[in-house]
């Protein structure tokens, strides 16, 4: 299997190459060069799989240059009942008639990221081992992220994280869960200032090349192509569980940030998994929702990103989105770079109102979208928690008032969980008056010691503090 980038760039390159890396040389992310199909035998086949198994069966499509015994061994050790809480992985149960939720967020930091990070974390560890290599992960988070890296990175070896995060900003829950791990290969950054200055900290330390090679900086963000595939299992796993045999339609709602999650989906559509109809949910930081309603794709300023209580999706364009505009216009590369690097640069924005390849987005590709503000979110957590005695995070109730207003009658409607509502207890405390029950191995992080350095908003600041720390 080769990977091409979404611009053009000549090169094709293997799993392994782009493992380890960020954006294509050209600034394009990295997709396969096609999509394998699988037909109806394989899906029967795959049904009576055990996670970890189906784990192995998809990727065993996309990475030709791992030995598969040890891609098995890799995906055994990271999807375990130990680790995810159940021997499903991720559990389906249905809600009300026809929507059902997949838990995907029992993992480590109980956030989706889990799913796809915990396995990073193990393909980093065996692939820098067989290099003989090192790398430094520096990244930025405002809380799922960061937590999420560092509990799949924390004592591998080879792997150092070094994450920013805006001083005091984080919910204490998230402060918490990051600043109390103790291993010697994570480093907590806090930085006197917002999200914004610590992205731009990673920005500048990653423009910075004579540094970025000496200390071997990488990254784990979003457009990782591992991250990405790794989320294509989980489309399976909830489709056989929503399902008796393969030739059944199922629906997924997305809560939507980056378009990392939903843009699995639209891979594991393209496979030939029988999915109707991709729901991209967002909250009022509605970029994606504007795309599919209108053909606009409009970035926004920072100043006009808004804090919402689903801080997860508050984004102001959303980095996997060339992705499936890629394969949206046919995969014509000038037409992408037109899209992206002109129309984009320019203006901020582009439109595709009036090409016929927009009607393909909800036509061939089948996406809708949905909105929500913080208003719904807390009825919606309220009427869940009412009905069916369940309690949503607010990023999962932006998915479940979208996924209500798209559910058509006699298709499956799976809405993927993305976080447990202990990560978000304020918005909870606000609709129900009440604080939701916390896992028992999460009692009392807020007690512990918490080992952090608080550095001022300065990449050289920063870059200093790495060096200081890599050997
Ligand atoms: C990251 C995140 C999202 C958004 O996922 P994308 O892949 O960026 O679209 C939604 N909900 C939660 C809880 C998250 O942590």
């Amino acid at each position: 299997m080769n990977y091409l980038s979404t611009r053009g760039h000549p090169d094709r390159k293997r799993f392994c190459e782009i493992l380890l890396e960020g954006l294509a040389p050209d600034g394009g992310l990295y997709l396969p060069e096609a999509y394998p199909q699988v037909d109806a035998a394989t899906l029967a086949k795959w049904r009576k799989l055990p996670y970890a198994e189906l784990a192995f069966e998809i990727l065993s499509l996309y990475i030709d240059d791992i030995p598969p015994a040890d891609l098995k061994a890799i995906c055994a050790k990271t999807y375990t009942a130990e680790v995810f809480g159940t021997d499903e992985i991720v559990p389906l149960r249905e809600l009300e008639d026809g929507v059902y939720l997949e838990a995907l967020s029992n993992g480590p930091t109980l956030a989706f990221k889990d799913m796809a990070m915990q396995l990073l974390g193990n393909l980093f560890e065996y692939e820098l081992a067989r290099r003989g290599a090192e790398l430094n992960i520096l990244g930025a988070t405002s809380g799922d992220t960061g937590s999420a890296a560092e509990y799949a990175m924390r004592g591998k070896k080879g792997v150092r994280v070094f994450m920013t995060s805006p001083d005091g900003r984080m919910s204490p829950f998230q402060q918490a869960q990051m600043f109390s791990l103790q291993d010697e290969n994570i480093h907590n950054i806090a930085i006197t200032g917002v999200f914004d200055d610590c992205q731009d900290i990673v920005k500048a330390v990653s423009n910075d090349l004579g540094f970025k090679r000496k200390y071997r900086i990488g990254t784990v963000n979003s457009i990782n192509w591992a991250r990405l595939l790794a989320q294509v299992v989980y489309y399976f796993a909830g489709y056989f569980q929503a399902t008796a045999s393969n030739d059944k339609p199922v629906s997924f709602t997305v809560p939507s940030g980056n378009f990392g999650n939903v843009c699995a989906g639209h891979v594991a559509r393209s496979m030939g998994l029988p999915i109707q109809t991709l729901v991209v949910a967002t909250n009022e930081n509605d970029v994606l929702d504007e795309f599919f309603r209108t053909g606009v794709y409009r970035v926004r300023a920072a100043v006009d990103t808004h804090e919402t209580s689903s801080p997860s999706m508050d984004i102001s364009k959303a980095s996997n989105f060339e992705r499936f505009v890629f394969d949206l216009v046919g995969r014509d590369a000038a037409k992408l770079r037109k899209l992206f690097v002109d129309d984009l640069g320019l203006q901020g924005s582009f439109d595709l109102s009036a090409d016929p390849a927009f009607k393909q987005a909800a036509g061939r590709f089948g996406f809708r979208s949905g909105r929500s503000t913080h208003a719904d979110r807390l009825a919606t957590i309220r009427d869940t928690d009412k009905r069916f005695a369940t309690l949503v995070d607010p990023h999962t109730a932006d998915g479940l008032k979208a996924a209500r207003e798209q559910h058509v009658p006699g298709v499956p409607m799976v809405v993927l969980e993305t976080a447990l509502p202990i990560k978000f207890a304020a918005t909870l405390v606000e609709a129900l008056g009440a604080e939701p029950a916390r896992p028992k191995k999460f009692e009392g992080i807020e007690a512990l010691p918490k080992r952090v350095v608080k550095l001022p908003a300065d990449a050289e600041a920063v870059k200093a503090y790495i060096a200081e720390n890599c050997d």
